[in-house]
C-alpha cells in the first residue's frame, strides 16, 4: 500500500515510524513531515489544509490511504472533501468527517453529546453573546474555581481556570463581548472544576467496533514538578500505573461504549481515533474533553507499545472489519521526554544546529520541530524539537534512560524536564 500521512510533528514521526514497519507498506509519504520523517518515507511540501494539493498528489502517486495527524484538516473537512469527489472517494481517510470532528471542534457540541448519551462529565452550561448577562448571573451561583472554555479551536489556549468571581466575570466578558479568542469564543462553556488526576485513553474505531489503545499521561507544564506555564506537552508515559484494570473497565463501560453507541445513534459516521481526556476523581472517570486525533506527545509513548501491524488495523478501520484484526500491546513501559527550544513556550529562536542524535542507542528519536537548512544541516524549527522515547521493563528505568538519552543530543538552548513520570513512580 502507498500511504500518505498528513502532519509534521512528533506524533506524525511516531505514526511514520510504526507504519514503516508494516509488511503491507510499499511507499510512505509525509506531508509536510520534518527533518526526521525522511528516514521512514518521502516528505511532500504540502500544507495540511491544502486539500486540492493533497488530492492531486494522492492521485498522481497512487496513494491507497490517507492518515490525518492533526485536528485542523479534520475539523475543516478533509474526509468529506475526499468522499465528495468521484475520483477520490475510494481513497480511505483515517480520521472522522466534519460532523464527528465537532467532538473536538466545538466544546458545546461535545457537552451536548455527553449529556444526550449519559457520559460522565463536569456539569456545565453554554452561553453566547446574546446571553452574556445570564452567564454573568450564572457565575454568581457557582463554586470556585470555575472553568471557562471557548467553544471552538483556540490553539490549545481556550480553557481558563478562574479562581475568583471577579476574574471569571472579566474573562467571560472578554471572551464573549471582546472576542478574546476570536470566533472560537463566540460561545463559551462554563464548567464545574473537577479535582483528581488526569490521564488519556485512545480508541481506534471503524464506527461499529473499537480497540482500546494503551493509556497514557502527559506532562503539560514547562517546569520540573509540573510547574510554570502550560505547553503543548513536555513528555508522556504509557501505561499509567493508576489506570488499573478496575478503573479502565469503568472507562470502557461508562465512557467508551456509550461514546461509540452514541455516534451510531446520532447517525455520525466515525472512522479514526478518539482521544478521551479523563479526570480520575476518587476512582471514577469523568470526561474532560474529546479529541478526534491522537495526542502529542502521548502518541510517541503509545504507538511504540503496539505490537500489531498498525497498517493492518487501519485497513480494518477503512473496510469496517476492525473486530477481525489482531491487536496486542507490549507490557513494557514507555517514557517520552520532549526536548524544546530555550524560551519555549514564550519566544524562542529557531535554526539551531542539532547534533549527536547518533549517540542515542537505547531510545527512539522522534523529530518534531526540525528541518534541514540550506547547508544541509538538521536545525530546530519549532518550540517542541525532538521527542525521545524509550521502552523499558519499569517506569523508573524508562525515565532514567529517556532522560539520559535526551542529554546526549545537543543544540543551543536545549531544555527538557528530567521528572517525566516521577510523580507516580
Ligand atoms: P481541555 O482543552 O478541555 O483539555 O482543557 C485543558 C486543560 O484544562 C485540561 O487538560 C485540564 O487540565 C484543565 N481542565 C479542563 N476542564 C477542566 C475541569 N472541568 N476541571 C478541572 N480542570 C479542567
Amino acid at each position: 500500500m502507498n500511504i500518505l500521512i498528513i502532519g509534521s510533528g512528533g506524533r506524525e514521526s511516531a505514526l511514520a515510524y510504526k507504519i514503516s514497519q508494516s509488511p503491507k507498506l510499499s511507499q510512505l509519504f509525509i506531508a509536510p513531515g520534518n527533518a526526521g520523517t525522511t528516514q521512514y518515507g518521502h516528505n511532500v511540501p504540502l500544507k495540511v489544509t491544502d486539500f486540492d494539493g493533497i488530492a492531486a498528489f494522492a492521485l498522481e502517486h497512487g496513494v491507497d490511504m490517507i492518515i490525518v495527524g492533526p485536528e485542523e484538516p479534520l475539523v475543516k473537512g478533509i474526509h468529506d472533501y475526499f468522499l465528495a469527489r468521484e475520483d477520490l472517494k475510494n481513497i480511505p481517510v483515517i480520521g472522522p468527517q466534519q460532523h464527528g470532528a465537532q467532538l473536538e471542534g466545538s466544546k458545546d457540541f461535545s457537552k451536548q453529546f455527553m449529556a444526550r448519551h449519559h457520559i460522565p462529565t463536569a456539569a456545565s452550561r453554554s452561553f453566547d453573546r446574546s446571553t452574556l448577562a445570564d452567564g454573568l448571573t450564572y457565575l454568581e451561583y457557582q463554586s470556585l474555581p470555575i472553568v471557562l472554555k471557548a467553544d471552538g479551536l483556540a490553539a490549545g489556549k481556550g480553557v481558563l481556570i478562574c479562581e475568583t468571581l471577579e476574574d471569571a466575570k472579566a474573562e467571560l466578558t472578554a471572551m464573549l463581548a471582546d472576542a478574546k479568542f476570536g470566533e472560537a469564543s463566540s460561545t463559551v462553556v462554563i464548567e464545574e472544576f473537577l479535582t483528581g488526576i488526569e490521564l488519556s485513553v485512545f480508541v481506534l474505531t471503524d464506527g461499529e467496533t473499537y480497540k482500546v489503545l494503551p493509556s497514557a499521561k502527559d506532562y503539560k507544564r514547562i517546569g520540573e514538578g509540573d510547574t510554570g506555564l502550560n505547553t503543548g506537552g513536555m513528555g508522556s508515559i504509557s501505561p499509567v500505573p493508576f489506570a488499573d484494570e478496575a478503573f479502565l473497565s469503568k472507562v470502557e463501560e461508562r465512557v467508551i461504549k456509550p461514546t461509540i453507541d452514541g455516534l451510531k445513534k446520532d447517525g455520525i459516521p466515525y472512522k479514526g481515533f478518539i482521544f478521551i481526556g479523563l479526570m480520575n476523581t476518587a476512582g471514577d472517570p469523568y470526561v474532560i474533553e474529546y479529541n478526534v486525533r491522537l495526542g502529542d506527545p502521548e502518541t510517541e509513548s503509545v504507538l511504540p507499545r503496539i505490537e500489531s501491524d498498525l497498517l493492518d488495523l487501519f485497513s480494518g478501520v477503512a473496510e469496517g472489519n476492525l473486530a477481525e484484526r489482531s491487536f496486542s500491546v507490549s507490557p513494557k513501559t514507555a517514557v517520552t521526554v520532549m526536548m524544546v527550544s530555550g524560551g519555549y513556550p514564550g519566544n524562542y529562536e529557531s535554526g539551531k544546529v542539532i547534533t549527536n542524535i547518533e549517540n542515542v542507542k537505547e531510545s527512539i528519536v522522534f523529530h518534531a520541530g526540525t528541518t534541514v537548512d540550506e547547508a544541509g544541516q538538521v536545525v530546530t524549527a519549532g518550540g517542541r524539537v525532538i521527542a525521545v522515547t524509550t521502552l523499558q521493563d519499569d517506569l523508573f528505568t524508562a525515565l532514567q534512560q529517556a532522560t539520559a538519552d535526551a542529554g546526549r543530543i545537543f543544540y543551543e538552548g536545549k531544555y527538557f524536564r528530567t521528572d517525566i513520570g516521577f510523580d507516580i513512580i
